[in-house]
């Protein structure tokens, strides 16, 4: 085989594990033949369709087989992936096709209206799919493509300014699997619940990339639904699940939970916000602990991993780095900080990007000596363990005392009447800038400013105390779900 990369993945599975289930969606199942078979005529009609090595294939749609066909079919061709956020407006999906140059755009059932507003140059809906499978030849291409080739462009969520294309290669998706396969001690028979959605890096490239590496089993869920969840669990023995905190405490909320079997689960792993002590307490009581991970789409993702064991005695920190990544937390001058001390997380590995999609200004901004700069800031204890902080662009500098919003909002969040918080800086002639509280209350609750702000003294620095508070109608956030701090400040940041 001359092609290193993913799109020799199921010709590679087929060869040793050819009738294992790859892909289970509803009623379907797909095993890793079926999957060759699919993937091999997929890449034909893509190559008949135009697409040559490098060219840019879309997808637009909710969990679904033909996600991952057209990834590994665009991989086989050399091609390039590019994964889109369903929950994006049309003009936002707009521009990342016109940025990543996307010559087809593959989209599911629900999202007709949409691919067609947005104007991709070709559309392959999923009849049109289907017909191009059945009339393609089923032999494998072969066509030579190297790790360092770019395998997917996948756009950042756009939590501080518009979404950027990070260019991920072969290399980088295989060395994180391979980081998730030694740290997370995938077993052959893995069968993972992929709810978290697909064309996030971590449903992707946690969960679902490297169970298929291993040869394991994917059930694909279009939409999360916590009572289906029990069932799902029951059903197909899922063995590994991925999700955000919120998902695994609404899954611990439905009326069925004491009574299911969860016997099966081995891994579930957290991501994208710290674990709260109390979820990890319900899950326990079931026998179960959370790993734990932090990351980012540039770093394919994973780059700190909080195992099992540290659950408890580490809660709050986002662990040590993968067994393939070097994580440092530095000050401006790149300097290591003492244990402790707040710097910037920077990260360097096999897994890391080379860069932003035709953005080289941005890119050489975004590494320094080698190391990509996060634009996170955080602390390590005297065990090597890291604390995220926040990210560094929503410090709010007040008297030359540093305050981090996070830790801000949740003590806020501790009122049960607040629904929603966010803490932001405004200009200050005295300090330079001082916190403001922007707070959604429970309805009917009657939450006034003034007590959000009398419940943190004593329980926070004065100095880290907002000196203002609004009620907001809603707190604006990205198509991840991430706040929007910079349209915060421009709504509830002047003077
Ligand atoms: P953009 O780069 O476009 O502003 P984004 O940084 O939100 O958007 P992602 O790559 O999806 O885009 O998110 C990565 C970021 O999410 C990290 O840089 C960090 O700020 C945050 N994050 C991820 N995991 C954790 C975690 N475990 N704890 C705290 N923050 C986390
Ligand atoms: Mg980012």
């Amino acid at each position: 085989m001359h092609n290193e990369g993913l799109g020799s993945w199921p010709a590679r599975r087929a060869r040793k594990t050819p009738d294992t289930a790859a892909l289970v969606h509803e009623e379907r199942s797909l095993s890793y033949r079926d999957l060759l078979d699919r993937v091999s005529r997929l890449a034909r009609a893509l190559r008949g369709l135009g697409i040559r090595p490098g060219d840019r294939v879309a997808y637009l749609g909710p969990n679904h087989p033909s996600f991952l066909e057209t990834l590994f079919a665009t991989g086989m061709l050399g091609g390039v992936f590019v994964p889109l956020n369903t929950r994006l407006t049309a003009p936002e999906i707009a521009y990342q096709l016109d940025d990543s140059g996307a010559a087809v755009l593959v989209h599911g059932a629900a999202h007709t209206a949409l691919a067609d507003e947005v104007g991709a140059p070709v559309r392959v809906g999923p009849d049109a799919y289907e017909d191009l499978l059945a009339g393609a030849d089923p032999d494998p291409l072969d066509v030579p493509v190297a790790l360092d080739d770019p395998c997917m462009i996948m756009y950042t969520s756009g939590t501080t300014g518009r979404p950027k294309g990070a260019t991920l290669t072969h290399g980088n998706i295989t060395w994180n699997a391979v980081n998730v396969l030694i740290d997370h001690d995938l077993a052959a028979d893995e069968v993972a619940l992929v709810s978290a959605p697909l064309f996030h890096t971590a449903g992707l490239n946690m969960l679902t990339l490297p169970v298929l590496l291993k040869g394991g089993t994917c059930v694909l869920v279009a939409a999360f639904d916590p009572a289906a969840t029990l069932g799902l669990i029951e059903r197909h023995r899922v063995t590994f699940m991925f999700g955000v905190p919120t998902m695994f405490q609404r899954v611990a909320r439905e009326p069925g939970w004491d009574a299911a079997d969860l016997s099966s689960l081995r891994i579930l792993t957290c991501g994208g916000a710290p674990v709260p002590t109390s979820l990890i307490e319900v899950y326990q009581r079931r026998g179960l602990t959370f790993l734990q991970g932090y990351g980012m789409t540039e770093a394919a993702p994973g780059t700190l991993f909080l195992d099992a064991a540290h659950a408890v005695s580490k809660a709050g920190s986002a662990g040590v780095p993968h067994f393939f990544t070097d994580v440092r937390v530095v000050d401006a001058a790149m300097a290591d900080v003492a244990p402790g001390e707040t710097g910037e997380v920077v990260v360097r590995g096999p897994h890391v990007m080379r860069g932003y999609w035709g953005r080289p200004e941005e890119t050489a901004a975004a590494f320094t000596d080698g190391w990509f700069r996060t634009g996170d800031a955080a602390r390590v204890d005297a065990d090597g363990y890291a604390y995220i902080v926040d990210r560094i662009k929503d410090v709010i500098i007040t008297g030359g005392e540093n305050v981090y919003p996070a830790e801000v909002e949740d003590a806020i969040l501790a009122d049960p009447d607040v629904l929603e918080c966010a803490v932001i800086g405004v200009p200050d002639d005295a300090w330079g800038e001082v916190g403001r509280a922007v707070v959604v209350a429970r309805p009917g609750s009657g939450l006034a400013p003034e007590r959000v702000l009398a419940g943190l003294s004593g329980r926070l620095a004065r100095y880290k105390i907002p000196k203002s508070a609004v009620l907001a109608p809603a707190i604006p956030r990205n198509a991840a779900g991430k706040i929007l701090k910079a349209r915060l400040r421009d709504d509830y940041g002047k003077p």
